[in-house]
Parts: structure tokens; sequence; C-alpha cells
């Protein structure tokens, strides 16, 4: 195939300015370099510490100085940051990090990120940037597709699931309100009728900040009882009506446990209310043939939020909303212009930003690298190690807390007495984190302290598995 975008250099007009632009020769040389650095950086993450040491974190004061009266040449200013940048990242791309649901760096997706950074488009709208247009629209229907979605359902690209879930919850609050016969966007909040608001006793931290912010307060949120696993229990879910927002959740932030969506969204929705599904890593699941039973009925939805840069390891930040009724999202995210052609799909109509990068970008490198059947291997690996990792670690003496379903496992360490203790489990973590060897953090999980370990890089391999659990059991042996 011609690579029609890589121009000859020595065709391209030469800057005027060269203190600032360079000539054509320098800008590539530059680029070049700023790539260079990066593949070794990525080539090399995991030879480095993954945890950057206090020396690397100390030499950081390098930064510390004020704006300086004069610039210093491009180069000069990349290798000051490569030099003391580098060395002071959480690497957690090296196939050895397990916190967080933090996901690696996928090649594909990386690559496209520092061309795409070079295009330097804002997707705004489509006359702004056409290739990122296009490439939203295409994006989103591989994602629709990927995860058994609605075809018709509005996709957008979004800094995160945080804010997935927010514009989400903006869009649903204005349907509901309709539906009481009630103009947010005319009368606003105060004086409207009540909405009530379900979500499950485990719902993650940003979701109940993102309904906050969307006006909803803690005393009007109902809290359902969840099981052992973190899941909302399906008995107790309460009868809803059509002031309802219930928001339930693929993938539990410590067991990875998803709701029983088959069971709860049908008569949800019947009954009128809006059901959103806060998916941030675990309704990828839907992507796995083996896995997608996790997440039944998921797709059953009004709306759904998830993130790339957890487990499709594209870069940060990069999240992913859709909504079954576009309308309901454009009509929320509507605003009147003199000067911008909002036109039918334009991204700034489908989410809270107007400018905006072109994210959809590395996404779709990602999967057109990987392919269905690339994106369903990820997904089951990941998820086989992590039971991999539950399993080398009891096989050690620790205490399993969760059912491994998902790429998520939760141990606890025993005192001397075999039950699971909250200081020893603290301090295995702080232990092991210090050793430098791989990272895990810690939670807290019906009531007692856990380690939770998320293998959510592409990059990890069983024998990053092995050691890793080895380092965890020698530092519990060095705490004991
Ligand atoms: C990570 C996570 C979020 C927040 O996603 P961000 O991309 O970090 O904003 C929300 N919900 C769940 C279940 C998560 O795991």
């Amino acid at each position: 195939m011609a690579d029609r975008g890589d121009m000859d250099d020595t065709l391209m007009r030469v800057h005027t300015n060269p203190r600032t632009l360079g000539t054509a020769r320098e800008r590539i040389a530059l680029v070049t370099e700023a790539a260079r650095r990066a593949g070794s950086y990525a080539a090399n993450a995991p030879h480095r510490p993954v945890y950057p040491g206090r020396e690397a974190i100390e030499a950081l004061t390098a930064f510390d100085r004020p704006l300086p009266e004069t610039g210093s040449p491009a180069r000069e200013v990349l290798a000051e940051l490569d030099a003391f940048g580098s060395p002071a990242t959480v690497v957690s791309n090296g196939g050895r990090y397990f916190g967080f649901v933090n996901g690696g760096t996928d090649p594909a997706a990386q690559a496209a990120a520092i061309l795409a950074g070079a295009w330097d488009q804002n997707a705004a709208t489509p006359v702004m940037s056409p290739v990122a247009d296009r490439l939203q629209a295409v994006t989103g229907q591989w994602i629709l597709d990927a995860l058994a979605l609605p075809s018709y359902a509005r996709v957008a690209f979004t800094t995160g699931a945080s804010e997935a879930n927010l514009t989400v919850f903006l869009a649903a609050r204005d349907a509901l309100y309709a539906r009481q016969g009630w103009d947010v966007g005319l009368h606003g909040l105060a004086g409207a009728p009540a909405l009530r608001v379900v979500v499950g006793e485990q719902a993650h931290a940003s979701a109940l900040r993102a309904l906050r912010l969307a006006g909803f307060g803690a005393a009007q949120i109902e809290r359902v009882p969840v099981d052992a696993q973190g899941a909302i229990d399906a008995d107790a879910f309460p009868l809803v009506d059509s002031s309802t927002l219930v928001v339930l959740q693929a993938g539990n932030v410590n067991s990875g446990a998803s709701d029983p969506f088959a069971r709860i969204i049908p008569a949800a929705r019947e009954a009128g209310a809006w059901v959103h599904v806060d998916g941030a890593f675990g309704l990828w699941a839907a992507a796995s043939p083996s896995l997608a039973h996790l997440v039944d009925g998921v797709q059953l939805a009004d709306s759904w939020a998830t993130d790339a840069h957890k487990w499709l390891n594209s870069p940060y930040d990069s999240g992913i909303l859709a909504v079954r009724d576009p309308e309901a999202l454009e009509r929320a995210m509507a605003m009147d212009s003199t000067y911008l052609p909002a036109g039918l799909g334009a991204a700034m109509g489908a989410g809270i930003r107007m400018s905006q990068s072109a994210r959809a970008v590395p996404v779709w490198a990602m999967l057109a690298s990987h392919g269905r059947e690339g994106l369903a291997e990820l997904v089951d690996r990941t998820c086989a190690l992590a039971a991999r990792m539950q399993s080398r670690l009891v096989e050690a003496g620790a205490i399993a807390l969760n059912d491994v379903v998902l790429n998520q496992a939760l141990v606890a360490f025993p005192s001397a007495s075999g039950e699971p203790d909250d200081a020893m489990t603290d301090a295995v973590i702080a232990r092991f984190q210090d050793d430098g060897i791989g990272w895990a953090g810690g939670t807290t999980w019906h009531g007692g302290r856990a380690m939770r370990l998320s293998v959510s890089d592409a990059a990890t391999t069983e024998d990053d598995v092995d050691a890793v659990s080895a380092a965890i059991v020698a530092a519990w042996e060095a705490v004991r």
C-alpha cells in the first residue's frame, strides 16, 4: 500500500522561523527523536523498577524552577523530560503492575497516538476534522459490535468512565424529567418533581460522585443490598417507575462481579425507568464468547459507560459512552451557536466538551490490530492470569476473598491463628510495594483489609504472575 502520508522531507517547504518551528529536516529529527525515546521507553518497560526508586523521585526537583525568561531548544527540552521524567514513571505497562485497574500500553494504540498527536485534530465537529469524525463513527460501530450493544446506539468518546457516567446521568435526568412533564432546560432543577435513583450498595465511588454532580443528593439515592461478591441481590431490587434512574454495574472494582442484568433490566425498563450500566472495565466481558455470560442481559439497558484506558490498554485518557436513544443524549447536550455547525453526529453534540482530542484514534488502532479474536483473547488471557495469581498466593497460604470471574483477584494474609489479619495484610502490601518487583494496592472488602490484584496490562505473562506472586509471598515471609 502506498504510504501517502509520509512525504519525503526534501519536498517540504522550509519554515521561516527556525527558532520555534525549525526547518523541515529539524522538525522530522525532533519528532523522530521523541518517537525513538518513546519506543525505547516502551521496549524497556519490563526492565524498569515497577515503582520509581527514591532517587528518581528526588531527582524530579530538577523541574522545580521558575518559568524561564528565555526558552531552550526543543531537543534539549525533550532530553530533559526523558532524563528526569522517564525514571520517575510508574511502569504500569511492563507486565508486573497490578494496581487499581490501570491498563498497559497497546503498541498499535501508542503508535497511533504519536501520529494523532502530530495531527492535533479538534474532533468537535466533522468540519474541523473529517478523519477524526470518520474514525469516531467507525470505532463507535466496532465497539457496539464487539460488546453486542444495539447498533443504533449513540457512541461518544470521553476522558474516562467518570465523564461517561456523568454525561449519561445528565441525559437520563433530563429524559426522566421530561417523562414527568418537566422541562429542565427551561425550568431548571428548583421545584422539579422528585426523581428516584437506585444503585447497588457497591456502586463505584466515581459513579456516586457523578450522580451528585448531576444533582442527585446522597439522601435521594436508594442502595440495594449486594451478595458476597458485591453484585446486586435481584430479589432485594425494589419496584421502580418512570421517575427512576437505575445504575447497575458490570465489573465490581474489587471483585469483578457484575449485577444480574437479565433479572433486573427488563422489568425496570418496562416500568419506564432509565437503566444505566457502569461498565468501566467489566463491560468488556461481553467481547469474549467464553465470558459474555457474566454480563448476560447487559445489552438491554438504556445506556453504558466504559473505558478504553483500562482493559483495552489505550493511552490515557479514554472513555466511552453509549446511549440507546441518541436523541435523549443530543437533547441534553444541545446548544445554540451562531458559528458552530453542530451537524448530526458531531462529537460536541454528544458530550459536555466542545473542543476535544481525537480520542477514538488510538482506540481504533487497538481494535484494528487485535480484531474480534484478539480482543476476546486479551480478555480471556488476563482473566486466566488473575485466577493464576490468586491460586499461587492461596497455595502459599493466603486467603482468597473473591471468586475470580474476571481480571480481579482479592486476597488477605492470615495471622498465626489462620484468620485474615488486617495489619498483616497491610504490612504485606507495604513491603511488596517497597520491593519494587511489582505493584498492587489495598482495599477494604466486607469490612476487612485485602490486597487487590487487577490484571489489566496485556503485557503480563504467566512468568510475570509467578514472579510477582513469589515476591508477594517473600514480602509476607519478611513481615511475618
Ligand atoms: C475505574 C472505574 C470508574 C471510573 O473510571 P475513570 O475512567 O477512572 O473515570 C467507574 N466505575 C468503575 C466500575 C470503575 O472501575
